[in-house]
This record gives C-alpha cells, structure tokens and sequence, in this order.
C-alpha cells in the first residue's frame, strides 16, 4: 500500500525562491524590467492603457516576483517587498496599497506607475482566452457539465451586466450571477472603487473642515459681542467638532476590524500565518498529490466535501460529482492569481482527481464479482483508508479542533464590529451634511 504521508507532506522544496533580486533581464524583454522601467522609452511611454495586452506581456511572468520600485538604482527603494514572492498576486496587493497611500518610496506621480512592468502586476487576469487556452480548459474538466453550466452564466451574467450597468439591479444581485474567475475580478473591481470614492470623501472632508476653520477665524475678527456673530460662531465649532468625532468613530472602527479580520483568519490558522507570504495551504506544508490512486480519492475528499457529510456515502456518484465541482472552481479561482506556466499544474490537481476517482469506481464494481467476504474486505479496506485521510488532515489543519462555541463568540464580535462601523459611517454623513449647511449657511 502506497503511503500517503510521501505525497502529500513533501516538503515544498521547488516552492523556495531564490534569494536574489533583480536577475539580469532577457535582452529579448525591452523595457519591462525594474531597472530600465522608471526610464521613459519612446514604446513604454505612448501605449495607452486600452493597448496594454496582457497576451503580448505574458512573458513579464517570468520576471522575478518583486516590487518594481525596489530596484536598488531608486532614489527611495522599496525595502519591504525587494525579494521575490511566491505569488504575483501578492506584489499586487503591495502595489495597490502603495499606489493608494503615496508613500516616498512609491510616489503617486512616478512614471513607473505607467510601465508595463507595473501594469502586468496590476492585472488581475487575462481579459480573454485564446483558442488552444479555450481548448484546454474545456478538457481539463472533462466534465461536459460543468464546462456547459459555465457557459450558461456566463451568457447569463453577460444580460446581467448590462442590467446592473443600467442599474435596474445591484452589486449583490450582480455577484449572485458570477462564479470563479469573473466573480473574483468583480469582487476586485468593486473594492478599488470603494477605496477611490473613500479617498475623494476624505479628501472632501479635509476640504469642508478647512472653510469651517476659516469661517470661524474670520466671524471671530468681525465680531464685536454681538449675540447673533457669537451664536453662528457656535454653530460651526459644534458642526466642525461633530464632524471631527464622527470621523475619529469611523477611523477606529476600521481599526478594530482589521485587527479583529486578523482574530478571524488566525482562529482557522496560526499566528505566523497572516505575517507570512504564503498561502494557506504551503503554510501547512501541503502540496496536490501528482499521483492517482485509491488512497488519493480519500485524501482529496477530505478538502473537497463538507465535513457533516463524511460519515455519509463519500464514494456516491452524487458525492464524487460534487466534490469535483468544488475542485473546479477552486482551480478556476486560483488560475486568475498564478502565472501561466503554473496553469499546467493547476491542470494537473483535475486530472489526479479525475483518475483517482475512476480507480475508485472501477474497484467498486468490480466487488459485485466478489464474494461476499471478499467484498467486506475491500469495503474495511476503504474505510480504513477514508479514516486515515480525515485523521491526517485534522493533524496537519486547525479548521475543526475548536468547540463550536468560540467561534459563536467570534461571529457575534465580529458581527457587532461590522455593525458598529455601519452606524459610524452614517453617523459621519450625517455630520458631513450638518457641517456642510453650516459653512455654506454662515
Ligand atoms: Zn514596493
């Protein structure tokens, strides 16, 4: 019997970058390096934005996975993310905070923002599929179902767009309709959005505070005692306070909610996991078996069916059809966030699970052919193997040792945060649009 520790525990030694930054470039790649990047060429610098094709840069994916402004030629370099990443999705995630922030090693008006280096990072997936890619993906599921019923949403979340674009439904209704990748890029889509408005608001308030200052330093200098001066002077300070408090109420709700996200995260991992660059699954050590077998069926099972059900008929047709609809999606998620060499691998989890389960089937049938005591023996056999899998995967992941009651707690924390936020935030409008009578009013 094939051990099943040797599969999955392998340490993820081809996972470990080399520590160097900044290899030397291709000279067939021009102008796409960190290096020569922040250099304004003649071909970088007129591409407008719609010309950026992601097939045409596919070969940026090969480029060491770190912060283009890290290149130690800067000025200011970036010191936190100068070594390569595992994922580009997490350079992306830097470069979005940084672009937000203007931070000095990342300034707002650096031509690096425009290079194709920094674009490549900044998009989330290809916008299209060519025919081979088209081709593959439809044999990867080898699953006509699943390919079919991504092409009906798809057709259907095509109407939808256009609804939601008119407005006729929102975002929440929108998002029901999507699934894997284009959901993920809408998600992604509507969270960038959010941040802009929220700069501009900030912006606006920083803007609406500084004439109720002014306003009040110049009622103060025409004011002689009168009653009706000193009652309108009142009237901003009040305005102008509220506003002040309003904000600083919002401000800390943000901060308990992202540490309290953090509480959320750690519950179901550790806390060297959200400090860490890694995924959920590489910081558990685990890797995809590559070999199809009995045992793998189990193994996969465990990640792919809910937990209520294991006591349940794991190897039911209707079970296995599931569980590979769970792995299709989370192929489909994963594939918006690696490069396209890593595609393949990706590719490849399908095909295990697909033989693996076939191995599984085929033994099954063949027990009608057995006898009775051989047939137990194969089912003692399975159960055994279905145990051993549950029992390796509790070992190696914290996602059900804990009594149900502190996540209780954890949901009614988080729950009260979100709420108490909600009704911070309407409190500042409303303190927005008092203070905003008030300086137009005096
Ligand atoms: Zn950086």
């Amino acid at each position: 019997m094939a051990d099943i520790t040797t599969a999955t525990t392998e340490s993820s030694q081809s996972n470990l970058q080399p520590s160097i930054s900044h290899p030397s470039l291709p000279a067939n790649v021009p102008n796409v390096h960190p290096n020569n990047a922040s250099t304004t060429s003649p071909e970088s610098s007129v591409s407008p934005e719609s010309a950026f094709d992601y097939h045409r840069h596919k070969r940026l994916g090969k480029l060491p996975k770190v912060c283009p402004f890290s290149d130690p030629s800067r000025e200011n370099p970036c010191t936190t993310h100068n070594q390569p990443r595992s994922r580009k999705d997490i350079i992306m995630k830097h470069l979005l905070k940084m672009k937000s922030k203007n931070d000095p090693s990342h300034p707002k008006n650096d031509p690096l923002w425009e290079s194709d280096v920094v674009k490549y990072l900044l998009q989330l997936l290809p916008p299209r599929y060519d025919e081979t890619q088209k081709r593959e993906a439809a044999q990867l599921s080898a699953h006509r179902y699943y390919v079919k019923r991504i092409k009906l949403q798809d057709e259907k979340a095509d109407l939808e767009k256009e609804k939601f674009i008119a407005g006729q439904i929102d975002a929440e209704k929108y998002k029901s309709f999507l699934i894997g990748k284009r959901r993920r890029e809408f998600l992604m889509e509507q969270s960038l959005k959010a941040r802009i408005e929220q700069e501009i608001r900030e912006e606006n308030e920083r803007e609406l505070q500084q004439i109720l200052e002014q306003r009040i330093s110049e009622l103060r200098s025409q004011s002689n005692g009168d009653f009706a001066t000193q009652s309108a002077i009142l009237e901003l300070e009040n305005a102008r306070d509220k506003l002040a408090s309003a904000q600083m109420d919002v401000r800390r709700y943000r901060e308990e909610i992202s540490s309290q996200s953090a509480k959320v995260v750690e519950f179901f991992a550790n806390d060297s996991f959200l400090s860490s660059d890694r995924t959920f699954l590489q910081h558990h050590e685990f890797r995809w078996p590559t070999n199809p077998s009995v045992e793998i069926f189990y193994v996969f099972a465990t990640f792919l069916s809910a937990p209520s059900g294991w006591n349940g008929q794991i190897r039911s047709s209707e079970n296995i059809r599931h569980m590979k609809r769970e792995l299709s999606e989370y192929i489909e998620g994963e594939k918006a966030l690696v490069d396209e060499d890593e595609v393949h691998q990706l590719e490849g989890i399908m095909a295990v699970f697909n033989s693996s389960c076939d191995m599984v089937r085929l033994e099954e049938e063949r027990t009608s052919e057995m006898s009775t005591e051989g047939a137990q023996k194969w089912l003692d056999e399975q159960s055994s193997l279905w145990d051993r899998a549950q029992r390796l995967f509790h070992d190696r992941f914290k996602l059900n040792t804990r009594p149900p009651i502190q996540l209780v707690s954890l949901i009614d924390e988080y729950a009260d945060m979100w709420r108490g936020l909600k009704e911070a935030e309407d409190g500042e409008d409303l303190a927005r649009q008092t203070a905003q009578a008030a300086a137009e009013g005096g």
